[in-house]
Order: C-alpha cells, then sequence, then structure tokens
C-alpha cells in the first residue's frame, strides 16, 4: 500500500488522466503516455457522477480488469473516484488512492466508509463549500490520510467554469497542516487557461496537481474542452518543475 506520505514524497504530485474512462485501449493508451511524461499517479475514473441522467455515466465495474491490468503492467499509481460506499471493497487490490468528488463531499455515508479504508484520499471540495465544511468531511476520511483538493468554486465570477480558491488553498495547508493539490482543469472549462492556473498553482506553493489529459482531447466522452492533450502534458510537466524551483529558491 502507498501512503500518503510516500505518495507526497512526489514533489510536486502530478495526476493526470482522461476525465473518464471509455475502453482498454483509450486508457492504457494514455496510461503509457502520462506515465512517461511524469506522472505520477493516473485518473481512472470508471464512474462519472453526471449532471444529466441521458449522459455518459462511466464504463463501471466492466473496467477494474483494465485498471488492473495498467497497475501490474505499466506500474503507475491508480487514483479512482469512488460514487458509492460499495465501490471502496470492489478495487481493494486496484486502487491506490481513494477520490471523493465534489458533489459528494457531504455523502456521509460515503466518507464513514472511506475513513474505514487505510488508503489515502484525495477528496475534492463541494462546488459551494465552506472551510468548515470541508475540514468536517475531512475529518471523516481522515486528517491522517486525507490530501485537499481545490477544483474551483462557484462564485458571482463567471470568466470560467468555477472560480478557483486560492485562498482556501492556503488555509488548508498553513492553518491546518494539509496537503492541497489544484484541480486547474474544471476550473477554467477551457483546455487553453489550463497551463496558466497551473503555474499559479505550483506558485503558491500547492503540493501538486490533477489535470484532465488525453492522447486525442476531441475523443474524450466528458469534459474534452478541458481536456489538453498528452503533447501539451509533456511541455505541462517541464512548466511545473521550472516553476517549483523558483519557488523552492525563495523558502
Ligand atoms: C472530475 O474530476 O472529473 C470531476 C467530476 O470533478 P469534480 O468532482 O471536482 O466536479
Ligand atoms: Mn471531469
Amino acid at each position: 500500500m502507498i501512503t500518503r506520505k510516500e505518495f507526497l514524497n512526489n514533489k510536486p504530485l502530478v495526476v493526470a488522466g482522461p476525465c473518464s474512462v471509455s475502453s482498454r485501449d483509450q486508457i492504457i493508451q494514455i496510461a503509457k503516455k502520462v506515465k512517461r511524461y511524469g506522472a505520477h499517479a493516473l485518473r481512472a475514473q470508471l464512474w462519472k457522477p453526471r449532471t444529466e441522467p441521458d449522459s455518459f455515466q462511466g464504463v463501471g465495474a466492466r473496467g477494474i480488469k483494465w485498471i488492473k491490468e495498467i497497475k501490474e503492467k505499466i506500474k503507475i499509481p491508480i487514483v479512482m473516484e469512488m460514487l458509492d460506499p460499495t465501490h471502496v471493497g470492489k478495487v481493494e487490490d486496484v486502487v491506490d488512492i481513494l477520490w471523493v468528488g465534489a458533489r459528494n463531499m457531504q455523502n456521509f455515508e460515503l466518507l464513514k466508509r472511506i475513513g474505514n479504508d487505510p488508503r489515502p484520499v484525495i477528496l475534492k471540495r463541494g462546488l459551494v463549500s465552506t472551510i468548515r465544511e470541508w475540514m468536517g468531511a475531512a475529518k471523516y476520511v481522515g486528517l491522517d490520510k486525507v490530501i485537499m483538493c481545490e477544483r474551483g468554486i462557484r462564485t458571482g465570477a463567471d470568466s470560467m467554469r468555477f472560480t478557483l480558491d486560492f485562498n482556501s488553498a492556503l488555509v488548508v495547508k498553513h492553518d491546518y497542516n494539509l496537503p492541497v493539490i489544484i484541480d486547474p482543469s474544471h476550473t477554467a472549462g477551457r483546455r487553453d487557461m489550463v497551463k496558466y492556473l497551473t503555474r499559479a498553482a505550483i506558485a503558491v506553493g500547492a503540493d501538486g496537481i490533477v489535470v484532465e489529459t488525453h492522447t486525442n482531447p476531441e475523443k474524450e466522452l466528458v469534459d474534452k474542452n478541458q481536456t489538453i492533450s498528452t503533447k501539451s502534458f509533456k511541455k505541462l510537466v517541464s512548466d511545473i518543475n521550472k516553476v517549483y524551483k523558483i519557488i523552492k529558491s525563495l523558502n
């Protein structure tokens, strides 16, 4: 099992992969590329929370064997969103880092189930959650294994999909001493802004990022407009390392 400490030894932590897993070939191709270009873990979402019931809901449990194959052959740690308490046990040998999405940040039965599991957890902030609510959720999943993820909140600003709240990321990190990563993809909602928000995330001292990446973004079934290509991802990792080096030299 990977502990949170081991996982965060990757400085800064880079998690990449598609918004959703759609086929074996798709996720294998992406896993190979993002690993080669510097990702420390793969986003491999089999279950997707969707606003509309007729939207693609994810491939579900039939994708577990593909992810197992990737874990064994490509050897990249797997991060996966749990939508339901029953998912947690189903992916025991496959998933290294559990993930709670924004819409489920206050799904308390899910949080309790995840809290009973030893694996580290990425906990996304709810769409309009306060620090107190986000911290409450963090206590349910376990303060010793949580990695907080700021993914933008809904505010009066409608310039992009959400508003990236750097202030909260800083408060969580400095006042509550929790690791925090940033999701530039969901806050931007558009791929051309991802690199700027990523550079800013590293500059404020975030512990890492999670970024939606695809070998062919136009083919992505969910969130394709904010998904960057694996080619852009390669450049992004180089930017991240450059910004990180400067920030480290200032501390
Ligand atoms: C996602 O990461 O694809 C996702 C659905 O994010 P969020 O839960 O932050 O909306
Ligand atoms: Mn997405």
